[in-house]
């Protein structure tokens, strides 16, 4: 079946049954997070492979051959993520629709508006879609939830609401996060043609009239999501090393010299490290550059997991990886470095059944001293007279 062959192409694994019973089967063997039927299957009802989808809770794609008003009416009845139709041009619309499916679980909007019969439908299309969704009765309602869950991606609002409306909503979270961060879309019933400029000036990404079609509205929440994921992809690459992962030097610096200027303003202090593996270059002779490579990555990921949420960690060259650290108080920044010393000269890498052992220098300051160049160059100074004095040792200038 094409459709499979270009979902395949598209990375994702697929089964195929050709019949209802094998369709059964499969379903109760195995995990799906989407399902694609066929509206017409042999010796069964007309939707009943849709339903059977439905009924196991996977989202599921109707594929049709036809679609008159009879079809339109019968899809529009049942709780399907979308429809397709069962054309060969039709499968770049497939492979699309089946990554938006996969890429929305535990995405997070939240849905503002007064009725509660508007939040109601509202989240039924988005929770068909496999998005999480939460809700708020209005602006004031809508911030707390948004001050709770960090992680929200797209916010749909109303625009009249007691106490807080939809326009200062808007503007609120506009100034906690960015366009390409947050997504606002309007859904509101105000035909005026000057409200909808009036929130898109103020930072809303798209305007939508509650009259529209739910496909419509499916269409446009859609977008929005791949239109923030395309940012959020070409910022990472900017932003983040290749091979491990973690922030790069740029990234560094964009994180740490607004938080330095801060720091002078009175805002809160922190520290820097500068991390160096040890004899890395005899790794890369003893067990060849892509045992080097691996070290490099599980030490990466080693060093972003114990520093968790106390700071960013970012490879500034070869073996050599920056921290700032700003939830760690300079008096356990010591204690805090020496543990991780510890913890990297007991960790080992296996790679291609070898087993590589390795330490690391590490030099540090918590003096905020001119600039965080400045303090960089303090933490590199510190690290240079690890190397000299022998190696696997923590240094600390204050
Ligand atoms: P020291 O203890 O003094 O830090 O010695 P070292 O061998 O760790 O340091 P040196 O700077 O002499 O060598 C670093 C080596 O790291 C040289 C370079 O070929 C290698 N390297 C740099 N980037 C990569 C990479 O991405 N992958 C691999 N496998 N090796 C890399
Ligand atoms: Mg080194
Ligand atoms: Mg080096």
């Amino acid at each position: 079946m094409f459709i499979q062959a270009n979902l395949n192409k598209a990375g994702f694994v697929c089964d195929h049954a050709s019949t209802y019973e094998k369709a059964q089967k499969l379903i109760a063997a195995n995990d799906y997070f989407v399902g694609l039927s066929s509206m017409v299957l042999d010796g069964v009802e007309y939707g009943m492979g849709i339903n059977l989808l439905l009924d196991h809770r996977i989202p599921a794609i109707a594929v049709t051959a036809s679609l008159d008003d009879h079809v339109l009416d019968t899809l529009s009845k049942k709780n399907i993520v979308d429809y397709v139709l069962k054309k060969s041009d039709q499968t770049d619309y497939i492979a699309r629709i089946v990554n938006r499916v996969y890429r929305n679980r535990g995405l997070k909007v939240l849905i503002v508006d007064d009725s509660s019969a508007v939040r109601d439908w509202i989240s039924q299309i988005l929770i068909r879609q496999g998005l999480t969704v939460l809700r708020a009765a209005d602006g004031h309602e809508a911030c707390k939830v948004f001050y709770q869950n960090n992680d929200i991606k797209l916010v749909l609002t109303d625009y009249a609401m007691p106490e807080m409306d939809g326009l200062r909503l808007t503007a609120q979270l506009r100034s906690i996060k960015s366009m390409d961060e947050l997504g606002i879309i309007v859904l509101s019933s105000d035909t005026k043609s000057r409200t909808a400029p009036l929130f898109l000036k103020q930072g809303a990404n798209d305007y939508i009239q509650k009259k529209a079609s739910v496909e419509e509205i499916l269409c446009r929440v859609n977008s929005n999501l791949e239109i923030l994921e395309l940012l959020e992809d070409s910022r990472n690459r900017a932003n983040k090393d290749f091979l491990t992962g973690v922030w790069n030097r740029r990234y560094f610096f964009e994180y740490g010299v607004p938080l330095y200027e801060q720091s002078q303003l009175g805002g809160p202090e922190f520290s820097v490290g500068m991390l160096d593996i040890d004899h890395f270059k005899k790794i890369n002779d003893n067990y060849g550059h892509d045992a080097g490579d691996e070290v490099l990555k599980k030490f990466s990921e080693l060093l972003v997991g114990y520093v968790g949420e106390g700071g960013v960690v970012c490879r500034f060259g070869g073996e050599e990886f920056a921290i700032l650290l700003d939830e760690v108080e300079a008096d356990e920044l010591v204690g805090f470095l020496e543990d991780f010393r510890a913890l990297t000269e007991g960790f080992s890498v296996k790679f291609k059944d070898q087993i590589i052992n390795f330490t690391v220098s590490i030099g540090a300051t918590a003096n905020m001293d001119s600039s965080l160049t400045a303090m960089v160059s303090r933490a590199d100074e510190k690290l240079y007279e690890v190397k000299r004095s022998g190696r696997n040792k923590v240094l600390c200038d204050w």
